[in-house]
C-alpha cells in the first residue's frame, strides 16, 4: 500500500487506542518503510528518564512525554477543503499526480 499521507497533513484517528479515537492532529513525521506516522498530540507515550549526573549532582528529570508512531491504516486524511475524513484519490493533470479528496474532489496538493 502506497503512503498517501504526508508531513503537515491533518488526519483523524479511526481505530486504535480508545483515548486517541476520533482525535485529529497534524502529521509531524512519516515513516514510509513502516507505513507509520507520528501525529501531534496523538498516541502520547511516557518514558521514565533515569537519573543523570550533572555538575556533580544527581538529577531526576522525571517523565518525558512523546508521540509514538501509529500505523497509517489507523488514520484517515482530513480534507482541507471540506473538513471531513476522506479516502485519497490521485488526479493526473498539469503533468503531475495530485492527491484529490474523494468526497468533494478538491485537490489536496
Ligand atoms: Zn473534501
Amino acid at each position: 500500500m502506497k503512503v498517501k499521507i504526508r508531513k503537515g497533513d491533518t488526519v483523524e484517528v479511526i481505530s486504535g487506542r480508545r483515548a486517541d479515537k476520533g482525535e485529529r492532529g497534524e502529521v509531524i513525521k512519516v515513516y514510509p518503510d513502516e507505513s507509520r506516522i507520528t501525529i501531534q498530540g496523538i498516541n502520547i507515550r511516557k518514558k521514565h528518564q533515569g537519573q543523570i549526573q550533572a555538575q556533580g549532582r544527581t538529577m531526576t528529570p522525571g517523565i518525558i512525554e512523546f508521540e509514538g508512531p501509529i500505523h497509517i491504516s489507523n488514520v484517515m486524511l482530513v480534507c482541507p477543503s471540506c473538513g471531513k475524513t476522506t479516502r485519497v484519490g490521485i488526479s493526473r493533470q498539469d503533468g503531475g499526480a495530485h492527491r484529490v479528496c474523494k468526497r468533494c474532489e478538491a485537490l489536496i496538493d
